[in-house]
């Protein structure tokens, strides 16, 4: 059997080596000149166990109040845009409690499986990742929010994950930099398992694994089209005409994924989530966390990969354009300079933005498609990085039609 793959961010490459695995011949295409220089490339590097979707019940009424602020954490740029506005109320229909507690369940049993995945592979690779295991600490502002953690920590603790409420005293005892900050949050929940690593790195190590195992990767290669025959993908078209044939396709292209099925009728729920992040050097400053940290009501998520730093997050919808808007970039390195003064060296900020592939309820899309060898995997949002390892298993067992490590229902791509 022999799959093309569209796409070499870290879901494509996490595909590519699961489906190596089942003996089958693959080609990844990739339209950049390495793997992982997309949305991969510097994100937040929280590998989050404990992250739930994005549409929660409390977002609509943060929308409304947010509207108009240009460095709100989920900011909208209201303009004519059918995708966007039938994106928009799939996802507000997505933020009543029920939904949210059905959407962070399905994520829950993928992100479980996903990250002891990704650890394995770490391990076996022997892949530097920067990875940090000190744990993971999220943040509340306000006494209620710090209540309804404790929720949360009895689900951790359910799932077997060691975490904690900590008073601000516990909070500055457990990650000292936090210290000249600590008086604006309330506390904070700490989750022993969470973790933080590198994508990019991960994603890079993977693909030199895969291609010594005969995972054929062509760069600069763009996919034109899908060539579908009868119902069935014969494979694609690169750009330049030359035709690759293939019995299946599995397409993990990130947002742009919309795209390449659009011509052939395919209506994707993915609208592209712009993210900013910024890394500083640590410069041997004191003042970096140990932790991985993060607010979830400014939605943003910090991590140390060895001797950088990086805030990474916010959600900004405005189509396709990856162009950062200045005041959101250096309000996110604001942030980050508020919470770790002595953290690293400012002044050598790099800036970053990606494009999120969003669902509207958080799921990503991984199976089959109405046109027989077609699959998904794409629509990771902000948990890609989770979530990717564990979407590779779940997708290679539906394509080999095996008994799949996870109930695959709550991904299917014919949800919607
Ligand atoms: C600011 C920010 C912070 C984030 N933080 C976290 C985090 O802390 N934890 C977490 O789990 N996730 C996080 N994420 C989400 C995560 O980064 C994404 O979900 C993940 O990178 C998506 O991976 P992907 O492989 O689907 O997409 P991509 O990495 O974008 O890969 C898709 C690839 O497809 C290629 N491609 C597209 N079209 C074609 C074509 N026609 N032909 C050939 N190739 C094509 C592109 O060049 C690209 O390389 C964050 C995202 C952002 C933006």
């Amino acid at each position: 059997m022999r799959i093309v793959i569209i796409g070499a961010g870290v879901v494509g490459v996490a595909a590519a080596w699961a489906l190596r695995h089942t003996g089958a011949d693959i080609i990844v295409a990739e339209a950049r000149e390495g793997p992982a220089l997309e949305t991969s490339f510097a994100n937040g590097g929280h590998l989050a166990m404990a992250s739930g979707p994005w549409a929660a019940p409390d977002v609509p009424g943060k929308l409304l109040r947010w509207l108009g602020r240009e460095d709100a954490p989920l900011l909208v740029r209201l303009r004519w845009d059918p995708a966007l506005w039938r994106w928009g109320l799939k996802f507000l229909a997505n933020c009543t409690a029920s939904a949210y507690e059905e959407n962070a369940r399905a994520i829950g049993s993928l992100a479980q499986l996903s990250c002891t995945e990704t650890v394995r592979l770490r391990e076996e690779l022997s892949i530097s990742d920067d990875a940090s295991g000190e744990g993971v600490l999220t943040l509340y502002h306000n006494p209620w929010d710090l209540a309804a953690a404790e929720k949360k920590r009895d689900r951790l603790i359910a799932h077997g994950i060691a975490a904690e409420v900590l008073d601000p005293a516990a909070l500055v005892a457990r990650e000292p930099a936090l210290a000249s900050a600590v008086h604006r949050y309330a506390g904070a929940l700490f989750a022993a398992d969470g973790h933080t690593a590198d994508c990019r790195a991960f994603t890079l190590g993977l693909a030199a694994a895969a291609a010594q195992r005969g995972v054929l990767f062509r760069y600069r290669t763009r996919v034109a089209k899908l060539l579908v025959e009868r119902g069935r993908t014969l494979g694609v078209v690169l750009e330049g005409g030359e035709r690759v044939a293939a019995d299946a396709v599995v397409l993990a292209a990130g947002p742009w994924s919309v795209r390449l099925v659009a011509a052939l009728g395919l209506r994707l729920p993915i609208y592209p989530g712009k993210g900013y992040s910024v890394t500083v050097p640590i410069a041997g400053r004191n003042g970096a966390p140990r932790h991985g940290v993060i607010d979830e009501a400014q939605k943003i998520y910090i991590a140390r990969f060895g001797q950088r730093l990086r805030i990474a997050g916010t959600l900004e919808l405005a189509g396709f354009d990856p162009t950062p808007s200045p005041r959101r970039a250096s309000a996110t390195l604001e942030r980050l300079r508020a919470l770790f003064p002595d953290g690293g060296d400012f002044a050598r900020a790099e800036h970053w933005t990606g494009l999120r592939p969003m669902t509207p309820d958080g799921r990503p899309l991984i199976g089959a498609t109405p046109i027989r060898g077609l699959w998904l995997d794409t629509g990771h949002g902000p948990l890609g990085w989770t979530l990717a390892c564990g979407s590779a298993l779940l997708l290679a067992s539906l394509i080999t039609n095996s008994s799949p490590p996870i109930d695959p229902t709550p991904f299917s791509p014919s949800r919607f």
